[in-house]
């Protein structure tokens, strides 16, 4: 249930609606949920299934409409289903059973004839964010548009009714700027609804991190096959797909441990559901890593050829690595800001950027080919990365993107945004390894830039990240 409040006092309304899965006709849930566990049952109503959820909450950020919940019992997402357990038996589902007023109907709509057909093709019917083309078949009768879209409403900040304190329900601000304020002029509030929490964080965010250091190791090690340097055994053939094993690994630790069902993390494999992004990433780690096995093979025994040989097809390995995100976040559908088509040229520029950063350090230790080589790596990355940023943050495509992209630059993950992503993620590692290229040596300033770039990409993506879910959706 959402309450609103509408109107200046002494004209004030308060309205109610339910704000439930709509039975979508192209559900997104369905389509990046890895294992199925969302399907759509015969008489067309999406359902799920507890057995099958590895609670990867992928479904909670793919649904426009906040629909989906972690049930803290099963540890599993849940929704409403229309009670399909009772509609499999003839039954009505309860909520229409009880309302005392009948203000829920339910039915067959592609039955032109039935009650629900006939009031949808008669009266003034909306539905929720239409423009995210999922086709919802949940219609409200007469409701203010402000109860259907909460980016006109606000939270106001002595919280709701019955309630102490704000909940952690993402709300628009209420400072002046982003007044919701309707076509007649009237501040609504909402004043009472579901609380939901941010699905995913650090884990995410650190992953990928995590994700571009191995494929951007690689992709650099690869280069230096290229450039002549496939006899060069510590440098090129064994440390490079040592350190991408090892930040692989951890991928692998931060994708499980941020499951709410993470004994079940092989059903990606034994019930993939091909449509999902989480699946496709899933073999794409797999391939990599088995490529970067075969690399270390031929480091061990330097073997040029075979480093030759794997060159071309472990730079496009790493390339998928750290690029597939960008095709799962934009299953994402929930999340406008994550839509953006800079995505994958900007996790190709940080794998770059990460590569340059390892091998920066790796310098340090060993002696890397060619030093120089590493420093221009790393300042491609980090100049193609702000360019693309840029570019992405100031070309807003809907209100969610821009209340995103504010969130991000003068909200609530300012700080961590400009502090952490662009001064120490991209200022910083740039000025230093200017001073590298020009003064000469510099090995450790180097390293130094790398680290900070390493360390400024997680601020980044975590702003990132936890932007596109600060906007309300219900
Ligand atoms: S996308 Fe959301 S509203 Fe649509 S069917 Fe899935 S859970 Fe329901
Ligand atoms: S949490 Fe993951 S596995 Fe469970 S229903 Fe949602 S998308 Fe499917």
């Amino acid at each position: 249930m959402k309450y609103i409040e509408t109107g200046s006092f002494p004209n004030v309304a308060r309205k109610f609606n339910v704000m439930r899965c709509n039975q979508c006709d192209d559900a997104p849930c369905m389509k990046i949920c890895p294992t199925s566990a969302l399907y759509r049952a015969d008489n067309g109503v999406v359902d799920f299934q507890d057995e099958d959820c590895i609670g990867c909450k992928s479904c909670m950020n793919a649904c426009p409409y906040d629909a989906l919940y972690i049930n803290p019992e099963t540890m599993t997402a849940h929704k409403c289903n229309m009670c399909n357990h009772r509609l499999e038996v003839g039954l009505l589902p309860s909520c229409q059973i009880v309302c005392p007023t009948e203000a829920i109907k339910i039915g067959d709509l592609d039955d032109p004839g039935s009650e629900i057909s006939r009031i949808v093709a008669r009266d003034d019917v909306a539905v929720r964010a239409p423009e995210q083309n999922t086709k919802p078949k949940v219609y409200y009768r007469g409701a203010d548009q402000a109860s259907l879209d909460p980016t006109r409403t606000a939270i106001a900040n002595d919280g709701m009714i019955w309630a102490d304190t704000t909940p952690s329900h993402p709300s628009i601000p209420v400072h002046a700027g982003h007044r919701p304020i309707d076509e007649e002029g009237v501040i609504a509030r909402t004043a009472y609804t579901t609380a939901h929490h941010m699905t995913w964080k650090e884990k995410v965010s650190g992953y990928l991190v995590t994700k571009a250091v191995a494929a951007g190791v690689m992709l650099v090690a690869a280069l230096m096959v290229l450039l002549g340097h496939a006899d060069v055994q510590a440098a090129v053939g064994v440390v490079p797909p040592m350190v991408a094993g090892v930040f692989l690994g951890i991928t692998g630790v931060l994708l499980v441990a941020d499951l709410k069902q993470p004994g079940r993390f092989h059903y990606l494999l034994t019930k993939g559901n091909w449509s999902s992004w989480l699946v496709k990433g899933a073999y794409v780690l797999m391939v990599f890593g088995a490529l970067s096995g075969l690399w270390w093979i031929g480091g061990l025994l330097d073997s040029p050829g075979l480093l030759q040989w794997l060159a071309v097809p472990t730079a496009l390995a790493a390339a998928a690595t750290a690029g597939y995100t960008a095709y799962l976040f934009a299953q994402c559908e929930g999340r406008d800001l994550w839509q953006t088509p800079l995505l994958l040229p900007v996790l190709l520029a940080q794998a770059v950027t990460a590569g340059g950063a390892a091998y920066a350090i790796m310098d340090v230790f060993m002696d890397v080919p060619s030093s120089d080589a590493v420093r221009w790596v790393l300042l491609a990355g980090v100049a193609a990365t702000a360019l693309l940023i840029g570019v992405e943050l100031t070309s807003h495509g809907s209100r969610s993107v821009e209340l995103a992209v504010e969130a991000m630059t003068r909200g609530r993950y300012a700080n961590q945004f400009w502090w952490g992503g662009v001064v120490l993620g991209l200022v910083v590692p740039a000025v230093l390894v200017v001073i590298a290229l020009v003064a000469g040596g510099g090995t450790v300033l180097a390293a130094i830039a790398g680290l900070c770039a390493l360390a400024g990409m997680f601020a980044y993506e975590d702003s990132f990240v936890r932007a596109g879910q600060s906007v309300p959706l219900s």
